[in-house]
């Protein structure tokens, strides 16, 4: 698989791409900072993407200067999830290649919706 960790640059960087609407994508929230969609290959019946306009790679670069912006990314999954009436989900940040992070701009996964609870995912 072509890793787009290797990607470090917004300008090659698919979420960028959303972001600056040169790949059409619907949002399902924008806020000043956050933006939301759906995977394009869901793993649960709702599974969203919540992702900073600003160019992060990873959880890994999160400091005490910038970390708001995993506040911000749950904030957002969190009014998505209430919007939606989820009665649970899970959120989940991938992080690294070992991780399972293939797109190199942090995003919070927002899974739900399954018929019955728990959901599938156990970790
Ligand atoms: P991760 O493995 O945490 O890096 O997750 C990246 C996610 O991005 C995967 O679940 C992909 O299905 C999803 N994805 C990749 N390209 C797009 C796209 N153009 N629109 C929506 N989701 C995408
Ligand atoms: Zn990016």
């Amino acid at each position: 698989m072509e890793t787009a960790l290797k990607n470090s640059d917004g300008a090659s960087c698919i979420f960028c791409k959303i972001i600056k609407k040169e790949i059409p994508t619907e949002f399902i929230l924008e806020e000043d900072d956050v933006l939301a969609f759906d995977d394009i290959n869901p793993k649960a019946p709702v599974h969203i993407l919540v992702i900073p306009k600003k160019h992060i790679e990873s959880v890994s670069d999160l400091d005490s200067e910038n970390a708001g912006v995993a506040e911000r990314l749950i904030l957002g999954a969190k009014k998505i999830a209430e919007g939606k009436k989820l009665s649970g989900y899970k959120l989940v940040f991938n992080v690294g290649q070992e991780g399972g992070q293939i797109i190199s701009h942090i995003h919070l996964h927002l899974l739900g919706g399954w018929p019955s609870s728990p959901g599938k995912l156990e970790v």
